[in-house]
């Protein structure tokens, strides 16, 4: 096999502080808030051509983000790019290319239907018995290729307009719902206070039993995630955390110490990447990243097929290669490392697993499968059993 000596560095747990800032005078007290990081968040061309050279596409995407999905990137993150690597992977996530501008016929605004399935504005209700809750419109900083780039950012035409009002009014009237997921944006931008009214208005309505927030703020902004944030938190169990890491250079030191303490207080925490082309369409990438996952306690959850967000095409992986990626960890790694691999369905079937193929044929006798290393075995179904009754 041959060996990848980028990788062992990728398997570390650093800090990349203060890097790009190192000459900028910056004390401890500035870089460890989160309110410096927000405030100094790289979101212009000129900022960005301080520190690196463009290429002509994304000097042009940079320019025409202003008008979709606005750029910005936190201090922290930043860093995480490799100047000397045009193919960095930190970097195709987070800078904008022209691409962007460019829409395939099978691209959409809104590809996973949202807009059709609210009930209220802000709260999509798919499933039977949770439902998605879009709390905010920003984020500590955009990813290129985002679901949700119709309303994220403030950038753009559409508007999300979050009737809280009639959203609590909705939840408090469907009893079938005990299930709600924040998202956006990204809740963890709002203040401590700000988030724990919502979450005390959620807990007041007694069938809702489970809470979850989405988050890549651990990401992007480990500054944000105090003690104080997480004591906030705990009142609120049982809730969980989706966060967000694609690459394992975004598993930083400082990462590693939030998320750790979001778990020391109690908050279990799985992991949603997205599968990108030039960012993790590899299994090596992707057993390292599920690995450093789970030393931070993160257990992996899904894998997301790339939706068909207009302007993406640069970012996507075939969904046959990200089956191969599966069938790359399953057996070979833990079985905790391994998330779904999902497709959300174009235009709003919700999501569907997409797995490789273990059974080889089934029939009422007998299922043939094979295993991770391709041998195949054979299990018998139960024999039909007589009825006791009618067979007295
Ligand atoms: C992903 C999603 C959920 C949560 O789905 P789980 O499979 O329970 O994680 C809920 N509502 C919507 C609209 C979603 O897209």
């Amino acid at each position: 096999m041959k060996h990848d000596p980028s990788l062992d560095l990728e398997k570390k747990f650093r800090s990349y502080a203060p890097g790009y800032w190192a000459d900028r005078g910056v004390s401890g007290e500035d870089w460890n808030s989160h309110k410096w990081q927000l405030k100094n968040r790289i979101t212009s061309l000129s900022q960005l051509e301080e520190h690196l050279n463009l290429s002509e596409e994304e000097r042009s995407g940079v320019i025409l983000s202003g008008t979709k999905l606005a750029m910005a990137i936190t201090p922290h993150f930043f860093n995480l790019i490799d100047r000397d690597d045009p193919e960095c992977p930190i970097r195709r996530q987070i800078i904008p290319r022209v691409e962007e501008t460019w829409v395939s016929p099978y691209e959409m605004a809104d590809p996973c239907g949202e807009d059709s399935s609210m009930p209220v504005p802000g709260l999509v209700h798919r499933y039977p018995d949770r439902v998605l809750f879009l709390v905010t419109d920003r984020c500590a900083a955009y990813c290129r290729y985002c679901t949700r780039s119709r309303v994220v950012s403030g950038a753009g035409e559409q508007e999300l307009d979050t009737d809280f009002e009639a959203a609590f009014q909705y939840l408090e009237e469907h009893t079938e719902i005990r299930d709600v997921l924040l998202s956006g944006g990204d809740p963890l931008l709002f203040s401590d206070g700000k988030l724990e009214k919502i979450l005390s208005r959620l807990r007041s309505i007694e069938h809702i039993e489970f809470l979850r927030i989405g988050s890549r703020v651990p990401i992007f902004l480990p500054q944000r995630i105090t003690p104080e944030l997480c004591e906030m938190l705990q009142k609120y169990h049982p809730l969980f955390m989706s966060v967000h890491v694609n690459h394992p250079r975004e598993l930083t030191l400082e990462v590693k110490e939030a998320l750790e303490r979001l778990a020391n207080h109690g908050i279990p925490l799985g992991n949603q990447s997205v599968f990108l082309r030039g960012v993790n369409d590899d299994v090596e990438i992707m057993k390292a990243l599920v690995h450093k996952l789970l030393m931070c306690r993160v257990r992996p959850y899904y894998l997301y097929q790339l939706d068909l967000i207009q302007g993406s095409s640069h970012l996507q992986a075939s969904v046959s290669k990200g089956i191969e990626i599966i069938e790359g960890l399953r057996g070979h790694t833990t079985g905790y490392a391994i998330p779904q691999f999902v497709i959300d369905a174009p235009g709003g079937g919700g999501k569907v697993p997409v797995n490789p193929d273990y059974v080889l044929q089934r029939n009422s006798e007998r299922v043939v499968i094979r295993n991770f290393e391709g041998r195949t075995f054979e299990y018998p179904e139960p024999a039909v059993q007589p009825d006791p009754v009618l067979d007295y």
